[in-house]
């Protein structure tokens, strides 16, 4: 068993081909016939373009318009007037056009390659790739044709890259192992975009396997079975066709609205990080966005975000969304959340300590200017505002009068900004599911943070793995307050949603709908799935589950009973 990142989800077995680049050796040698030189390598480049098009356009139907973009934009590279006037400048000077193509993107990727940056860092990987081709067409070598590649093929290379995956048909690719690449990396996408299996960063895979040799790729565990058994295969057989099973199952709800069975409807929306992932909650088919951790804006850098910087990524995700509504979460910091720049002391307590609303309306000018940014992004789409760890009624006061007095600024600055953009609370904290009812006559909306709030409500410490057992959002305790915060809302007229992590738990669902949750929301990857398992229940029998757990005194009853039905 060889072990890597998972970078594609799925099963593949089948056979391995390597594809080696070949080693495109020369020697320099001094040029006298300038003029003929830059036809020469002109010549090439005409070639490559003609082909890195063809390659595109391969890549559009087999993957997407999204992965033929990034064979178009080798195009931009090699017609970038830099990196021109420096070969061609070498080659003037009597350097061969293979030699001086050589020399110029060897300097790039070099400088690319040293950054931290891991998209820089794939710059230097898109050049590796064009020197490579140009140096094949300069030098008339053939590669091996992926496209001629049989049926049950699993591919091996170093690293797949995008000139090699426009070769790549899907019908009979069924696996992708590499010695290189992360999560991001282009092998990673373009695996993901073809949906074909793949196991990333294998070290020494090109040794380790031979053309020819039979393996299985577990795409979904990082792992590739060698010299598999016949249970192995008779076990991952299986294991495939359940994966694919559940996949064209789960296609069938793409674009569809979220219903009960018996013709309830929810929203359904996903929790996002950055304006990026708005454009993956659209591709999962989400109906919006439930909850945008804005704290990632604050992360990674050495100084707070300037209110344009914000306004910038809330317009983008707006944007993005098309009018489909926009929870943007003011900042949660402290606890696990560190920002080192903010200078916080060590608490002895963080969780219970100074952070989130609390640190934020102690910071009044850094709260108003995200509070600024959030409302100008509200002139581009649904935008809506909410506080997290809200634990008293005052605080939900005094934020939405800061609210008030961004919205005085904004007004008499004549920004633009949605007046009415709805204010909500996240209930996440004991203390807000036992008020509930109060914050329900002030609040425009309820989001239920599970994750935090099981933690609370059960005085438990998740990350401390001697009071774990304690942690679920099945306790009873966390049940009857996730239960009376959805009442209460129901009851004051307001939507409740649940954007922890418990929304997308199939045992949880038939609670939450009898309950009267409004909205579900999730991550990308768990939509379509949280639709299919809405879909099975009518609310009637959602209704005769949950008047059975709510009566139940343990943790694991529930568990137990509700695993039986599920
Ligand atoms: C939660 O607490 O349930 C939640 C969704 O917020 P976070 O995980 O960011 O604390
Ligand atoms: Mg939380």
């Amino acid at each position: 068993m060889l072990k890597g990142i998972g970078a594609s989800e799925g099963y593949g077995i089948g056979k391995v081909m390597i594809v080696e680049e070949k080693t495109l050796e020369y020697t320099p040698h001094a040029v006298n016939d300038i003029d003929a030189e830059i036809k020469r390598y002109s010549d090439a480049v005409e070639a490559f373009i003609k082909e890195t098009k063809e390659q595109a356009e391969a890549l559009r139907v087999s993957a997407g318009a999204k992965e033929a973009e990034i064979m178009e934009g080798h195009i931009g590279i090699i017609n970038d007037p830099g990196l021109k006037m420096s070969i061609e400048g070498l080659i003037t000077g009597g350097t061969c056009a293979e030699a001086a193509t050589e020399q110029t993107l060897d300097m790039f990727i070099g400088i690319f390659a040293a950054t931290e940056d891991e998209m820089t860092q794939q710059r230097a990987a898109d050049l590796k790739d064009i020197k490579h081709a140009l140096l094949s067409i300069l030098l008339g070598i053939n590669e091996v044709k992926i496209s001629e590649a049989p049926a049950g093929t699993v591919l091996v290379a170093k690293e797949v890259t995008p000139s090699m995956t426009a070769g790549i048909n899907k019908e009979n690719i069924v696996g992708i192992i590499t010695e290189t690449g992360s999560q991001t990396s282009h092998s990673a996408i373009l695996a993901r975009a073809m949906e074909i299996p793949a196991v990333l960063s294998v070290p020494n895979a090109l040794s380790q396997l031979s053309s020819g040799e039979q393996v299985i790729v577990d795409g979904t565990n990082g792992e590739v079975v060698t010299a598999p058994s016949a249970d192995d295969i008779t076990d991952y057989t299986a294991r495939r066709d359940a994966f694919l099973r559940e996949k064209r199952e789960l296609e069938m709800f793409r674009g569809r609205r979220t219903l009960s069975a018996s013709g309830e409807e929810y929203e359904l929306c996903c929790n996002i990080g950055s304006p990026k992932d708005a454009g993956k909650a659209i591709q999962a088919d989400g109906e919006g966005v439930g909850l945008f951790r804005t704290e990632f804006l604050f992360m990674d850098r050495t100084s707070l975000p300037t209110e344009d910087e914000q306004f910038e990524a809330y317009k983008a995700a707006a944007t993005i969304l098309k009018g489909k509504p926009l929870i943007i979460r003011t900042l949660d910091i402290g606890g696990d959340k560190e920002i080192p720049y903010l200078g916080l002391e060590k608490e002895e307590n963080p969780f219970m300590g100074f952070r989130a609303i609390r640190y934020c309306l102690k910071n009044r000018e850094m709260f108003k200017s995200q509070i600024k940014a959030i409302l100008r992004a509200s002139a581009f789409g649904d935008v809506r505002i909410m506080f997290p760890l809200i634990t008293a009624v005052e605080e939900l006061r005094e934020g939405k009068a800061l609210v008030e007095e961004a919205k005085d600024y904004l007004r008499a600055s004549g920004i633009e900004f949605n007046e009415n953009i709805p204010v909500g609370v996240m209930t996440e904290t004991a203390a807000s599911g036992v008020i509930a009812d109060l914050l329900a006559k002030e609040a425009d909306f309820f989001s239920i943070g599970t994750n935090d709030l099981t933690g609370y409500t059960m005085a438990c410490d998740r990350g401390n793995s001697d009071v774990s057992y304690l942690y679920s959002p099945f306790q009873p305790s966390v049940l009857r307050m996730i239960k009376s915060i959805i009442e209460n809302g129901v009851k004051a007229g307001i939507p409740v949603g649940m954007c922890g992590e418990a929304a997308a738990n199939p045992l949880m669902i038939p609670l939450l709908m009898s309950f009267g949750l409004t909205e579900f929301s999730v991550s990308a990857v768990s939509v379509l799935k949280v639709r299919k398992n809405i879909a099975k229940w009518t609310k009637a029998e959602a209704d005769a589950v949950a008047e059975k757990v709510m009566e139940m005194a343990t943790e694991k009853e529930v568990v137990d009973y509700l695993k039986s039905i599920v």
